[in-house]
Order: C-alpha cells, then structure tokens, then sequence
C-alpha cells in the first residue's frame, strides 16, 4: 500500500463511503466506525454503509446509530455510493461478499481502497493492504492509521471500536493470528481509553435464555467422526424458529466442536429458509486448511484455520455432500 498517497489523498476534504461484507461480525463493524471516527477527525464526510443487518449485541457501539443498511435504505446507500469520491472496503476482498450491493460497487468508477486479512484477495481496488498474517482488520486499521502517522488521534471512541475487532476475530486473544504485536495494539489501546472490561461484558455477557437453549440444541446436534478428525452440527430453521433465532445467536456455537480432543476440522450447517440456503462456518487446527475446503466444495472461502460458505441443497443433502467429500481429505486431516 502506498500509504503516502493515501495521506496526500486523506489531505482535502472527500466525500467517503466505507463498507464491510455482507452479515457484518465484530471486525467488520469495528473497522469500519473505527475508520469513520478518524476520518470525520481529518473533516471528511464518511458514511459507513453495510450490506445488511449485523447483530444485536454490537448496537452500543460509538457511531453504530448512524450506520446505514443496505438492504433498508437502498436509494440513500445507492447515492451515497454514487457520490462518493472514496471507497473504502473493510474485512473482505471480493466484492461479491458485499451480498446486494455488489453490482453497484462494481458499477462506479470511483477510487476503491481494500484493507483486509483474507486469502486471495481480488483486484478491484486501486490501493490495496491486504495482510493475511493479520489478526484482524481492525488490527490493520491500527497499523493504517500508525503509518499516516496520526497515532495520536486515536480517541476512547476509536480506540474501543478497534478494541472490539480484535478481541472477537482472535477468540479474544487466544487465536494463533494473535502475536506479541498485537497485544501490544491492545495495550496502547487501553491507554487510549478502550475499556476492556466494559466491552468484554457489552458484547459477550447479552445471553438470553432462548439463546443459551439453542446452545443446548447445538450441542445435542454435534457429531464426531472420529476416523476424520471432524466434528459437525446441524441447526435447521425449525429448531432456530423455536428459540426466537436472532442474528448472532449461533456465534461461536462452531468452535464447541473444535474443542473436542482430536478434532481438528469443525463445521456447522444453519439452515437460512429465506436464503433458500444453507450457511456453512468451518474451523480448523493446524495445516488444515478450511479456506481451501469451502472453496474448492462450497462456493466460500475466508482463513485458513477460519471459513465460510453456503450451499443450495436442503440441509440433510448438504450433510451428505460433506460426509461423502470426507475420504478424499482422510490422509490430510490424520496427518
Ligand atoms: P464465519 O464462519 O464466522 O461466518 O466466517 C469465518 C470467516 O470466513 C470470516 O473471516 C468471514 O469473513 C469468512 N467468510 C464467511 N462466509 C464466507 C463466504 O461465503 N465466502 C468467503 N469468501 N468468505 C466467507
Ligand atoms: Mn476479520
């Protein structure tokens, strides 16, 4: 990334529009107001626009009243995106991850900026920092801000939106992506005003009995292979139905596998009946990778030791699909 072009860019005053991908996480929506609180510092006008809605329990974060749904607010997100002078496009690098909003994204004509941690990153944007040893994009939005050299712009504001980011992409700091650096961004972070406590407790601690029940339902669901070292649950939309599903109740549920002794492939199928799809979150440990498996058998991609992806098949047939791919990775997952 040419950093110094992007400062001479950032030196007037634009018009700018950041956005994330399509059912934004923690990462998502924190770098994208964390960029959005700096840039209104340096007097642009930002918007942050995503594509669809993101759950409940990151609605208290600075500035996320102000976020604009793609899919709510269509005309207002179309003619903001027309307007724009600056594109900025957070924690994903193929526009086809920003759902509805792909086709007008592609359509402009306008400077895109790509700022991500993803494999194989696509070519539409003109400055692009994309690092795929990164934590989290919001670690990068530290590193990004660091080399305008405008550290000490940081505000509690900003400084808590980065802190969310990254502590939700590194399991809260337990991931392998999670270095001596990024430890030390958090540090500073706090120093900046991030309360870590308070935002431990605001995103993690807003369990609802319904939710905690459909937890239970996961773990009557989940299934070991043992012969493949793989662990997978099933979610359909009844049993979602029946515990008042919202938008980020199944958060995590995947990793409840990958916690079972010598599992090192964990995966978990949501039924999504209005998609007419069904959503697929793959988890690994080790040299297996989940980035390569969701592409190459599940129109997905993501991390390596972190994945998505979808299928159109009813949900037994998409467990039968997955079941019947397992001998062909045998060898790989004993290794
Ligand atoms: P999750 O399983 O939590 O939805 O996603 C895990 C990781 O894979 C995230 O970094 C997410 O951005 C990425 N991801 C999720 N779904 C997809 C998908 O359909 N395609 C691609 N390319 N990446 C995905
Ligand atoms: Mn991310």
């Amino acid at each position: 990334m040419k950093f110094k072009e992007i400062k001479e860019l950032l030196s007037s005053p634009k018009n700018i529009v950041i956005t994330t991908h399509k059912n934004p996480d923690g990462d998502a929506i924190g770098s994208s107001l964390a960029l959005h609180h700096y840039l209104l510092l340096l007097g642009h006008h930002s918007i942050v626009i995503t594509p669809n809605e993101y759950p409940d329990f990151l609605k208290w974060m600075p500035g996320e009243d102000d976020i604009i749904k793609y899919n709510t607010d269509t005309e207002i997100a179309q003619s903001k995106i027309k307007e724009a002078d600056l594109i900025f496009t957070l924690d994903f690098n193929h526009l086809s991850r920003s759902g509805d909003m792909e086709n007008d994204l592609a359509k402009t004509d306008t400077t895109f900026v790509m700022i991500d941690h993803h494999q194989q990153p696509d070519g539409y944007a003109k400055y692009v920092y994309s690092d795929t040893g990164m934590s989290s994009t919001c670690q990068m939005i530290y590193h990004f801000i660091e080399k305008l050299d405008d550290l000490d712009k940081i505000t509690a504001e900003i400084a808590t939106c980065i802190y969310v980011g990254i502590m939700t992409d590194t399991g809260s700091f337990k991931f392998r992506s999670t270095t001596n650096i990024t430890h030390r961004v958090v540090a500073d972070l706090i120093d900046r005003g991030a309360d870590n406590t308070n935002i431990h407790e605001s995103v993690y601690d807003t369990n609802t009995l319904s939710r905690l029940q459909l937890k239970g339902v996961a773990l009557k669901n989940l299934n070991v292979l043992p012969e493949y070292k793989v662990a997978y649950i099933t979610m359909s939309q009844k049993e979602l139905d029946r515990h008042s599903f919202k938008k980020g109740d199944t958060e995590g549920f995947v990793n409840m596998g990958l916690s079972i002794e010598g599992v090192k492939f964990a995966v978990i199928f949501i039924e999504n009946r209005k998609e007419g799809i069904i959503k697929i979150s793959l988890r690994s440990k080790g040299d297996f990778s989940v980035n390569e498996f969701s592409r190459n058998h599940f129109d997905g991609g993501g991390h390596h030791n972190a994945a998505g992806g979808k299928s159109n098949l009813s949900l037994s047939d998409t467990v039968d699909k997955f079941i019947s791919i397992l001998p062909s990775y045998k060898k790989l997952l004993n290794q």
